[in-house]
């Protein structure tokens, strides 16, 4: 008989993964994997980390499930005070949902709700979830969206500057961005109907796009001049991932709203919007909700999570590693044909793919991650509109030892895939 599981997930692997500590997974027939996917970008604190999993046992001990509607409880007020130390000066109040998604389409509601205006806006490339509202803001590949059109109205998307994609500098390519936001406002959502602009610091379903520190100051000014409010969709780039606790950071921007999710309790499902205590205090009591949100066994791993992240000094170590990760794919770029770019920001590392007249080397990447699996036993994935762009995300533990090995294995691959 078939399986009874829903086939709707895309595969990277079909690997039987049954336990994993650290950046290593371990399949049912007993073989080990370099784990350079972190599950997405969620295990920061590497798989099972021992005070993840004993806060978790401990707090299933206590109670797992202490509804927000219905109870108080410690936990949640203890993840609030502890995500105010650690998120950008601005942002010092909390709500808890249990995904990204949920959490982005939070952030648009107190948006909305906050200032009465209708619509967001968005940039092209940008990946904000699965859900209905989510999929509108989404446009890093079209497949997230075909079969389900038509979508939530009210989204508008305006250009990310990509100076490698348009051949041009990034002083050019951050001017010809922020006078299409400006067009954008003058043409399709007047400021005065414009509640949010909604932005990943680093694109990354989009294909691992740094924002140029310029433009992501250029947008929060605009924002600030028209009241509309800057939201930092960190679901990926937050929790140490890009070298700073939150990616904004590197521009010194300080926004209205920070979205939270995936490595912020190390694969648990919880997931946070943060706001100005001003601007959360007029999403009136009732306004939003949910069964689940603040449930104090996700409260507990993210705590956990925190700690490691200071204690195990995340930062600094993913900005140590991303560095030899990226010095060491310059490398592999100057000694291999097709590597187009390399970029990225702390463990959050790719290289574009490109085949000799310059267009997208799809199946040139899909060669290279399956010889990375088969040979080297390392688990990379791709992403961006052409699925041309190989990305590294490991766990933010991962040692020298281990960057090194994922780099011989990737040179390996360029080398057996060379064209
Ligand atoms: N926002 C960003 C930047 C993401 O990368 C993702 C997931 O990849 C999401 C939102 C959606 O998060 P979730 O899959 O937890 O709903």
């Amino acid at each position: 008989m078939g399986s009874h599981l829903s086939d709707v997930w895309f595969r990277t692997t079909d690997l039987e993964v049954v336990s994993g500590s650290g950046c290593m997974v371990y399949t049912a027939d007993g073989a080990q994997y370099l784990d350079f996917t972190a599950g997405i970008a969620v295990a920061s604190t590497g798989h099972s980390h021992p005070r993840v999993v004993d806060a978790i046992r401990e707090q299933a001990g206590q109670i797992m499930h202490a509804q927000a509607n219905c109870y108080r409880n410690p936990r949640p007020e203890q993840l609030a005070t502890r995500l105010a130390q650690i998120t950008p000066s601005s942002i010092d109040t909390f709500f808890f949902t249990n995904s990204g998604a949920e959490a982005t389409e939070a952030a648009v509601k107190l948006a909305r709700y906050a200032t009465g205006r209708p619509n967001v806006i968005v940039v092209q490339g940008g990946f904000h979830g699965r859900t209905y509202l989510t999929m509108a803001m989404t446009t890093s590949k079209v497949g997230v969206r075909a079969g389900y059109q038509p979508l939530p109205a009210g989204v508008f998307a305006t250009s990310f500057p990509r100076p490698y994609a348009w051949r041009v500098d990034e002083t050019t390519a951050v001017e010809r961005a922020l006078a299409d936001f400006r067009l954008l406002l003058g043409t399709q959502s007047a400021p005065s109907e414009t509640a949010a602009f909604v932005m990943e610091p680093v694109l990354g379903e989009g294909g691992y796009l740094p924002a140029p520190v310029a433009f992501v100051q250029g947008v929060a000014n605009v924002c600030a001049e028209h009241g509309i409010l800057f939201v930092a969709d960190e679901v990926q780039t937050g929790f140490a991932r890009t070298g700073r606790m939150f990616a904004v950071e590197h521009s010194g921007v300080e926004p209205d709203i920070v979205v939270m999710a995936k490595g912020i309790a190390s694969g648990f499902p919880i997931a946070a919007i943060g706001a100005r205590a001003d601007l959360m205090a007029r999403w009136h009591r009732g306004a939003h909700g949910g069964t689940y949100g603040a449930n104090p066994m996700g409260c507990a791993a993210a705590l956990a999570t925190i700690d490691v992240i200071l204690d195990e000094q995340l930062v600094i170590r993913s900005a140590a590693r991303g560095r030899q990760l990226f010095d060491g794919l310059r490398d592999l770029q100057s000694r291999h044909p097709g590597v187009g770019d390399v970029r990225g920001l702390g463990l959050m590392v790719a290289a574009e793919l490109t085949n000799a007249d310059g267009s997208p080397g799809t199946a040139r990447t899909n060669d290279i991650l399956a010889h990375c699996l088969q040979a080297h036993h390392l688990v990379l994935m791709s992403c961006g509109a052409d699925s041309n762009v190989v990305r590294f995300m490991p766990p933010l533990v991962v040692s020298e030892a281990e960057i090194d090995q994922a780099l011989i294995a990737f040179d390996s691959a360029l080398t057996a895939t060379s064209p």
